[in-house]
């Protein structure tokens, strides 16, 4: 079991899927149950639930768990 992914505002995520517009980061806008993303290229915003976001995570770049990103499965 992995543990939940620790989310802040204005954490800015790599995630395994692109968004159209060419760019894979995303700024954390919005916490709760649904999590609202903003692109960093374009602007356009989602709300994902959280399950589902945790899922698209690549890695994230600005947060409290940079020592998590470092190991390797
Ligand atoms: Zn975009």
């Amino acid at each position: 079991m992995k543990p939940p992914i620790p989310l802040n505002l204005g954490d800015v995520l790599l995630l395994r899927k692109k968004h159209p517009c060419g760019n894979d980061l995303w700024v954390v806008t919005r916490l709760g149950a649904d999590i609202r993303i903003r692109c960093t290229k374009c602007g356009h915003s989602v709300l994902v639930p959280r399950a589902r976001l945790e899922r698209m995570i690549r890695k994230v770049l600005e947060g409290t768990n940079e020592d998590r990103d470092s190991r390797t499965d």
